[in-house]
């Protein structure tokens, strides 16, 4: 056993699998909160896990009890039940970090504060129509109206083209505390995975991230036709922004690069992040060993967050029939260095998050002429 200290997980998606997976190596027991048979719990055969809601506290405070450090795979959770827990066992990151950033706005305003760059904002939070009217007037049109909490995937944006689609956009998202933001006219998206530890911030390297739909379809590490200097621009935009927040941990940091070449910070996660996944192959130490070292004060050295060869991630989206994520998994199959992660998920729904592939080769090229025709059938299924 190189350590008897249990880690608490609230969520049994597939970050929570993954962080296992990394678990399981150094014979680290992870105790999942969520319901029985999630991804999480379908690989990890122990007695410790929790069946329930990681929105329950009695449920929150039994994973307490039985583990040493709680951590989390979604920020969706009832922060004032870690902030009771507190005291008992440590969260990491801090209940008050994952309070600040599950709410998008106040997330925005914080680092504001912070002097990080971030996409501008308007309050619209129990206001009506009129308001959004305002918003583009002041803004322009596009502009991106948005859900401040629970969302995910795009679920919780509304892009907002003209005046036309101020009732629509409201109809959608009304119910919801909202905000609004200024269209950010990107060249590129990029993200940094952030690794917070007892003695500072590192970071793994910058990488381009594509979304259709509004939900990350592949990322690109490193990113295609972009300098060094600004991927260490990004890296450093990253590691100030995760540096203004308490507690240990890894962070997706989600930026706009906009076409004169000006960095914008979009979203942080306080977790594990889709746009990471490359780091399992790419990377000496994965997103996930990365996150357990650092919720446990076991070393990180830096240089074993570099990335040893080029590598493209796609998501396995759910397509229209509810077996297209095996049909992309066993196209998969024929490639030399595709590796395919499946989350055991069960049926596919459309744009549901099934699985991944990740490609490493000596060079983007390589990667990207393997990958072409997964892209294209992905592109097929989803009809
Ligand atoms: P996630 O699944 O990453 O948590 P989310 O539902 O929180 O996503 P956002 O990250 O806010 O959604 O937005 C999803 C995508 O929509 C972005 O990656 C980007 O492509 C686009 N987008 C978001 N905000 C803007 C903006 N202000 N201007 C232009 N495009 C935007
Ligand atoms: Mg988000
Ligand atoms: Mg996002």
């Amino acid at each position: 056993m190189a350590d008897s200290r249990k880690v608490g997980v609230l969520g049994g998606g597939q970050l929570g699998r993954m962080l296992i997976e990394a678990a399981n190596r150094l014979n680290i027991q992870v105790n999942v909160l969520d319901v029985a048979a999630s991804p999480a719990k379908q690989i990890s055969a122990h007695d410790g896990h929790i069946q329930g809601s990681f929105k329950d506290a009695a449920s929150v405070k039994k994973l307490a009890q039985s583990s040493d450090v709680v951590t989390v795979e979604i920020e969706h959770v009832d922060t004032h039940m870690l902030e009771e827990v507190a005291d008992q066992v440590t969260v990491e990151p801090s209940w008050k970090t994952l309070r600040m950033i599950k709410d998008k706005y106040a997330q925005k305003l914080y680092l504001k504060e912070h002097g990080v760059d971030v996409a501008e904002s308007l309050d619209l939070e129990g206001k009506g129509v009129q308001a959004l009217k305002e918003v583009g007037s002041s803004f322009g049109y596009p502009y991106m109206l948005k859900s401040k909490t629970e969302a995910y995937d795009g679920k919780g944006n509304y892009v907002v083209k003209s005046e036309n689609d101020v009732d629509a956009a409201f109809e959608a998202l009304g119910k919801r505390p909202l905000y609004a933001e200024r269209w950010a006219d990107f060249r590129m998206e990029l993200a940094v995975m952030v690794v917070k530890t007892k003695d500072g911030v590192l970071t793994f390297p910058t990488v381009e991230t594509v979304h259709e739909d509004s939900i990350c379809k592949l990322t690109y590490a490193p990113p295609r036709n972009v300098s060094r200097a600004i991927t260490e621009k990004a890296q450093d935009l990253a590691k100030k922004a995760i540096g203004a927040f308490e507690g240990k941990g890894v962070f997706g940091v989600e930026m706009f690069l906009l076409k004169d070449d000006k960095l914008l910070i979009n979203e942080i996660a306080p977790r594990p992040h889709n746009s990471g996944h490359y780091t399992i192959e790419a990377c000496p130490l994965s997103q996930y060993d990365a996150h357990l070292r650092a919720i446990l004060d076991i070393p990180i050295p830096a240089s074993a967050l570099r990335l040893r060869e080029p590598s493209i991630m796609l998501n396995i989206l759910g397509g229209q029939s509810p077996d297209s994520h095996i049909q992309i998994a066993n196209r998969a199959l024929t490639l030399p260095n595709a590796s395919i992660h499946l989350y055991g998920k069960g049926d596919a729904r459309p744009g549901r998050k099934m699985g991944h592939i990740t490609i490493t080769a000596p060079t983007l090229a390589e990667a990207e002429a393997e990958i072409q025709p997964l892209v294209a059938f992905v592109d097929e299924l989803k009809g």
